[in-house]
């Protein structure tokens, strides 16, 4: 199968290498047959509805956010729609924040989101920064990664979060919770890049864009020892010092 990903602003937000996970997922669908079709979808380009499988948008500092927020909210339509019809959405960090309803940066200043994650997020004056660990109830597993952020993250009641923070800071610090989740739009402040440590992860995107596509969403199981080691590694690190500023 072909899986169609727009990635947003891939000049902009694009801090911590988040642009390894494409390069993962690519790597993950090119030995199961697949074939991933990235398209870039920039400041002034059109979102073409109903052919993107996965979006994938990555960090950036609060001056990379303030070029593109205003165009982003351009493409607030499309995005909710692509949403509502089952496309798969991975937003990490300053990307992860402006799907939310607005980010009041370190300067005070009011970046609007699109709104399509149930949060806000302001801007704090320490910055939360180290490795991070999750407990993923919800797949019955753990995502390690590491984070570097001034905003604090606020979920509305009843959203629901990526993950319980076993060691790390998360959202906002306090809250015990860290990213956010809803219908097969994913949320997170963990950069590394994410998914070369986090293999069951990367699969359930893969999963979530195929069954967008029409296309099996089986996956033949892949050895990731490497994979396994970097997350046992991210783990160690973050249960010996995550969370402390
Ligand atoms: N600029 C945002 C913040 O500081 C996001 C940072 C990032 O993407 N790492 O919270």
């Amino acid at each position: 199968m072909k899986i169609r990903v727009g990635h947003l602003y891939p000049d902009y937000l694009n801090i911590y290498a988040d642009r390894g996970n494409i390069a993962v997922l690519a790597e993950r669908a090119r030995l199961r047959g697949h074939e991933l079709d990235v398209r870039s979808i920039g400041v002034g380009d059109r979102v073409p509805a109903g052919e993107i499988d996965l979006f994938y948008v990555g960090g950036g500092q609060d001056r990379e956010q303030a070029l593109v927020a205003h165009d982003l909210t351009g493409k607030t339509g499309p995005l909710l729609d692509a949403a509502e019809e089952g496309a798969a959405f991975l937003a990490v960090c300053g990307g992860y924040q402006l799907l939310g309803r607005f980010y009041r940066d370190v300067s005070g200043a009011e970046l609007p989101g699109i709104g399509l994650l149930p949060l806000h997020t302001i801007a704090g004056q320490r910055r939360m920064i180290g490795d991070v660990l999750l407990d993923c109830t919800w797949a019955g597993r753990t995502m390690a990664g590491f984070e570097n952020h001034a905003g604090r993250t606020i979920l509305d009641e009843g959203a629901e979060p990526l993950g319980r923070v076993v060691a790390g800071f998360g959202n906002d610090g306090v809250s015990g919770v860290e990213g956010c989740r809803r219908q097969r739009v994913y949320g997170t402040y963990l950069h590394g890049p994410l998914l070369p440590r986090n293999p069951w992860f990367a699969d359930h995107l893969l999963g979530e864009a195929l069954a967008h596509a029409g296309g099996p969403t089986e996956l033949a199981t892949l050895p990731d020892e490497l994979e396994h080691e970097a997350h046992a590694v991210s783990a160690a690190r973050a249960r010996s010092r995550g969370g402390r500023f």
